[in-house]
């Protein structure tokens, strides 16, 4: 069996953070503590202001072990609400970011 990883596809992200409360709730995080957390990215250049929202998974993130093992979908990608999270073989997502920009890999060991 193949390295498992999370596709975060950034453009369609709306920084609505449920991915962050689902993974709190999953794991019973105490405040402070986050398994995934949004960062918010601006970008300035002349008149023009570009706002990215970035998920980014922390060392806390072991991909739902509990879950996947159960047959379900890890917390952040079952309730996020743009569908922009997927997780899978590192082989097939890395495909998909070969026809998408705007992605981003997270791959713990
Ligand atoms: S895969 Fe699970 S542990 Fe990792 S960020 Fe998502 S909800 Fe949290
Ligand atoms: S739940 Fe999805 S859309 Fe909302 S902040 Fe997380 S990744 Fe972005």
């Amino acid at each position: 069996m193949g390295r498992k990883g999370l596709f975060i596809d950034y453009e369609y992200c709306t920084g609505c953070h449920t991915c962050e409360v689902a993974c709190k709730q999953e794991n019973n995080y105490p405040a402070g503590r986050w398994g995934i957390k949004v960062n918010e990215i601006i970008l300035e250049s002349f008149n023009k202001v570009e706002i990215n929202y970035l998920p980014f998974p922390t060392e806390l993130c072991n991909l739902c072990a509990a879950r996947i093992k159960g047959g379900e979908l890890p917390a952040c990608v079952k309730h996020c609400q743009a569908s922009c999270m997927k997780y899978g073989d590192l082989t097939d997502l890395v495909q998909a970011m070969e026809h998408k920009a705007k992605t981003v890999l997270f791959a713990p060991k």
